[in-house]
C-alpha cells in the first residue's frame, strides 16, 4: 500500500505503466476516507466507517470488531500466516494478525525491510504454509509531514502560491515510491511468488499539491485529487484488463474472498462492498455509488471527532455536503475533472438523485 499515492502520478509513471500491463487496473477506485485510518479500516472490513465505527482519525478503537470481520481474520481462520508492517498501530485493524510490526518511517529502509520480510514469507511457503502480508510504504507521508505539514498550515499563502514547488516536492517523493516498488517486485519475481499469489498494489488516498486553498495535504476535503486512488490487482490465471467504471476500495476485500472462494461469515454484518470478479471477467456489474467522508478541521489545528464533510459520487457526477455550514457542491466530473465549477441549485435532476442516495447512506439504510 503506497500511502498517499496519487493516481495521476501513477498513470504517468513508466514503472506503473509496466505494472498496469500485467494487472487488472482500475482507473476510478474511490476511497471511503481521504486519510489512512478511515481508508484502511474500510478496505480491511469491506464496509464504510459510518457503520464500522472507524470514520475519523480518532476512532481506530471504536471499530466494532464483534460485528465486522476483517480480511486478516478470514485468512487467519483459513490457517494463513498473517503479518503486517505499518507506520503506527492505529492505521489498520490489528485483529487476526500473527505478527504486527511497526516501522520507523524516519529511519528504516523500507525497501530492504520489506524485501527481507518477503523472503521470510517464502520460507514459510516452502514449508507448506500460506501467507498474507500487508506492507505499508509510508515515505511519501514522511516527506509530506516533514516538508509540508510541519511547515505550512491549510491556508498558508507560501504554500498555495507555489504550485510548481509543491508539484516537484511531491514528484520526488513519488519517484522514491516507484523505486521501492520496483525493488519489491524484483524480490517477488526472484522468489517466484508471482505465480500463485494475489498481489494488490494500492494507495489509500491522494495528496494535494495545492489545488484548493484550505487543504495542504489530505483529509480535509472530498475532492478527487485525494479520493481517487490507484489499484493494480494481479490475480493468477486472470488476464490483464483496464476497468474504467467506478469502483470503491471497500470492494477489494469481497473481491479477494470471492477469488479465494471463501464463504462470507453470516455471524457478522454484511459488506457494503461487493466482489469485482464479474467485472474482471468482462461481465456487466452495475456501477454503485461511492460514499466518502472526512473531518475538515476548518480553523482548528486537529480534525473534529466526527466527519463533517461528505460526498457521493458516480463516474460522472459528485455531490459534496459540507455539514458544518450546511452547504452543497455539485460537479460534472467528466467535463470538469478538477471540480472548479459548482453546479449546485441549478435544477439539475442529478442533484436530487445524489442527495437522496447520500441520505440513505448517512442514515445507514
Ligand atoms: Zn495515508
Amino acid at each position: 500500500m503506497i500511502d498517499g499515492g496519487r493516481l495521476d502520478r501513477a498513470q504517468n509513471s513508466e514503472f506503473f505503466k509496466k505494472l498496469q500491463s500485467k494487472s487488472i487496473f482500475f482507473s476510478q477506485s474511490i476511497t471511503y476516507g481521504p486519510h489512512t485510518i478511515a481508508a484502511m479500516h474500510a478496505v480491511f472490513s469491506g464496509c464504510y466507517g459510518n457503520k464500522t465505527g472507524t470514520n475519523s482519525y480518532w476512532s481506530t478503537y471504536k471499530f466494532k470488531k464483534e460485528k465486522f470481520k476483517t480480511l486478516t481474520e478470514y485468512l487467519h481462520k483459513e490457517k494463513y500466516y498473517t503479518q503486517a508492517d505499518v507506520v503506527n498501530e492505529l492505521v489498520i485493524p490489528k485483529q487476526g494478525f500473527d505478527k504486527f510490526l511497526i516501522h520507523d518511517e524516519q529511519k528504516n529502509d523500507l525497501t530492504l525491510r520489506h524485501s527481507e520480510m518477503l523472503q521470510k514469507m517464502k520460507e514459510k511457503n516452502l514449508q507448506g504454509e500460506n501467507f498474507f502480508i500487508y506492507l505499508q510504504y509510508s515515505n511519501i507521508h514522511t516527506g509530506i509531514m516533514n516538508q509540508v505539514l510541519k511547515v505550512f498550515d491549510n491556508f498558508s499563502s507560501d504554500y498555495f502560491n507555489n504550485r510548481r514547488l509543491n508539484e516537484e516536492r511531491y514528484d520526488s517523493l513519488f519517484l522514491n515510491a516507484e523505486k521501492y516498488l520496483e525493488k519489491i517486485f524484483d524480490t517477488i519475481k526472484n522468489l517466484e511468488l508471482e505465480k500463485d499469489s494475489i498481489i494488490l498494489v494500492m494507495s489509500d488516498h491522494g495528496i494535494s499539491v495545492g489545488e484548493k486553498i484550505g487543504e495542504r495535504a489530505y483529509g480535509v476535503f472530498c475532492y478527487d485529487y485525494t479520493l481517487k486512488t490507484f489499484t493494480y490487482f494481479i490475480l493468477p490465471g486472470i488476464s490483464p484488463i483496464k476497468i474504467t467504471q467506478q469502483v470503491r476500495t471497500i470492494d477489494f476485500m469481497p473481491t479477494i474472498l470471492d477469488f479465494l472462494e471463501l464463504g462470507v461469515d453470516s455471524n457478522y454484518n454484511s459488506f457494503d462492498g461487493e466482489s469485482l470478479i464479474p467485472l474482471i471477467e468482462g461481465k456487466i456489474l452495475k456501477e454503485k455509488y461511492a460514499f466518502s467522508e472526512t473531518g475538515n478541521p476548518l480553523e482548528q489545528k486537529s480534525p473534529p471527532k466526527e466527519p463533517n464533510t461528505k460526498s457521493i459520487r458516480t463516474s460522472k457526477w459528485k455531490l459534496i455536503f459540507n455539514e458544518y455550514n450546511n452547504t452543497k457542491e455539485l460537479y460534472d466530473l467528466q467535463n470538469d475533472p478538477n471540480e472548479e465549477k459548482n453546479l449546485i441549485n441549478q435544477n439539475l435532476e442529478i442533484e436530487n438523485t445524489l442527495w437522496y442516495e447520500l441520505q440513505l447512506i448517512i442514515n445507514k439504510n
